[in-house]
């Protein structure tokens, strides 16, 4: 069964999309699977993106709790955030998690190298130590990378890989972007303590999203103290003191005392960034202020730069994200890719989904194409975000919806004499009565939408979703008894 090549299957990027492609390939089918990681194993998800994030999500909620909890009755004093514990178990729970993933390749007997590749020829990998190997198939399942604007003085500020590097937490931060990274951190931080301003250059945080829920999350969030600029985006940058000296030249390299070698460095090394004092920072509204930290979270790109993959003629799009078909085949029929690389929609589940569909396709002999309509989502903002299907806008642009909406103050928080709000929401389909979208915005959204989404799925109608009987006393009972429509559209 064994071809001329080392390996049926090498695989380039070991996050989460590549691991589960090498370990089923290997593990269910018998395929001889060599997989290789410049990184830590897990990549974005586990490493630097959603684990440690949601850790840190959890670890800025217990600041209101105390709050409530008076309210409930409990004598219980408000208590100081130690961020480097809370940073030395994350680390600690991190290398298990690296731990684990590196164990199920073991087992699964992939072949696995501590070191970038890139591509040579159609089944040629080069590893970084001069070595070659050989495959039938090659998958690239690199990801992607957080990327700053095109600013001055850009690399005075960090990205979200930084932040779980950080030596301690900043008084004050900017957040440039209004996106899920933005919104996330703005809370995540604002919990902890910071003092969060956010920068969005449109009229409304989250584009894409469903315009009530962006209104209400925004509106949340500046309850809670986020100082939130929409229309504002950021035109110049540097370090206060050069500032005020006036010494900064728009290329800081020079100004910040270093060599090209040592500048070069501190681009590559971005836990340095923001730990060299206080940022001035010229907004597009002509406001100059001054922040202890800048955070760039201004969307992220596939990571395809020397890859060598234009070269063997596996063609990039306007993002140089990878252009793949359905069964996520490059232009070059050898070579496959998964996940953020390919810039389709960019989430773990995704990524681990396409990677079944792959080994599917390649080696169950069964071609897979990926099913990407009706994806749920979660954003983990404080209230947190729950949505699938379409938006409001999206749908009343494709055909006459009813609108059912209901925001309320929730039992717990009512309670508690707080002004905060949720919302469930669903998007009936006039003529078909299918049930196109469902945004909730709450606590726990996430673990809700999640459940909504095998509904959606299935492409229930409202009346399936009323027929179920509620569960008294929820937030999501809602979803079951909203008996007329707020509006139609
Ligand atoms: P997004 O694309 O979601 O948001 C980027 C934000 O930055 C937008 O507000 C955008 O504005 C703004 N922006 C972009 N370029 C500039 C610029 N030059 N100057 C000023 N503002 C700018 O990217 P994120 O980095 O937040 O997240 C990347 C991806 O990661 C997401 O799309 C998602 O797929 C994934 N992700 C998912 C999470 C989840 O599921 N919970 C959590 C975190 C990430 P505008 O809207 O005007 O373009």
């Amino acid at each position: 069964q064994m071809s001329d090549f080392d390996y049926d299957l090498f695989v380039i990027g070991g996050g989460s999309g590549g691991v589960r492609a090498a370990r089923v390939a290997a593990g269910e089918y018998g395929a001889k699977v060599a997989l290789a990681e410049e990184d830590r194993y897990g990549g974005t998800c586990v490493i630097r993106g959603c684990v440690p994030k949601k850790l840190m999500v959890f670890a800025s909620g217990y600041a209101e709790l105390v709050d409530e909890a008076q309210c409930f009755g409990w004598d219980i004093k408000p208590g100081t955030f130690d961020w480097h514990a809370f940073k030395t178990r994350l680390n600690t729970e991190l290398d298990r998690l690296e731990g684990v993933y590196r164990k199920l390749l073991a087992n699964s007997e992939v072949d696995t190298f501590d070191q970038r590749a890139t591509i040579k020829d159609a089944h040629t990998v080069q590893l970084a130590n001069g070595e070659t190997r050989t495959a039938k198939h090659i998958l690239l399942a690199t990801g992607g990378r957080p990327v700053r604007p095109d600013v001055p003085n850009a690399q005075l500020g960090i990205v979200s890989d930084d932040i779980f590097h950080l030596e301690s937490l900043p008084k004050s931060i900017l957040i440039v972007g209004g996106g899920y990274i933005g919104c996330e951190f703005a809370c995540i931080l604002n919990g902890l303590g910071v003092e969060v301003t956010m920068y969005n250059r449109a009229a409304q945080i989250l584009r894409g999203f469903d315009d009530e829920a962006r209104g209400l999350i925004a509106e949340s969030m500046t309850n809670a103290g986020v100082d939130i600029h929409c229309g504002t985006s950021i035109v110049e940058m540097a370090l206060e003191s050069e500032h005020e000296a006036g010494t900064m030249p728009s290329n800081s390299d020079a100004a910040m005392g270093a060599t090209a070698e040592q500048s070069n460095e501190l681009n590559n090394c971005d836990a340095r960034a923001g730990t060299q004092g206080p940022i001035w920072v010229k907004a597009s509204n002509g406001a100059e202020k001054v922040f202890d930290m800048v955070l760039f979270a201004t969307g992220r790109a596939p990571n395809t730069d020397g890859m060598g993959l234009e070269e063997v003629g596996v063609s990039l799009g306007r993002r140089h994200e990878v252009e793949v078909d359905e069964y996520s085949q490059s232009g070059v029929p050898s070579i496959y890719a998964i996940g953020d690389v390919t810039d389709r929609v960019n989430l773990t589940p995704v990524a681990i989904r396409e990677g079944m569909a792959f080994v599917q396709t390649v080696f169950g002999g069964n071609p897979t194409p990926v099913d990407h309509d009706l994806i749920p989502s979660a954003v983990f903002t404080q209230p947190e975000f729950g949505t699938v299907g379409l938006t409001e806008e999206q749908a009343a642009e494709q055909e006459p919806v009813e609108i059912y909406s209901a925001s309320f103050r929730p039992m717990q928080t009512a309670f508690a004499e707080k002004n905060k709000r949720v919302m469930m929401k669903l998007i009936v389909s006039k003529e078909t009565r299918v049930v196109l979208g469902c945004h909730i915005v709450a606590p726990n959204a996430g673990e809700l939408i999640q459940l909504v989404g095998i509904a959606v799925k299935a492409g229930l109608t409202k009346e399936q979703f009323d027929a179920t009987c509620a569960v008294h006393p929820t937030m999501s009972e809602e979803l079951v008894t909203m008996r007329s429509p707020t509006r139609t559209a």
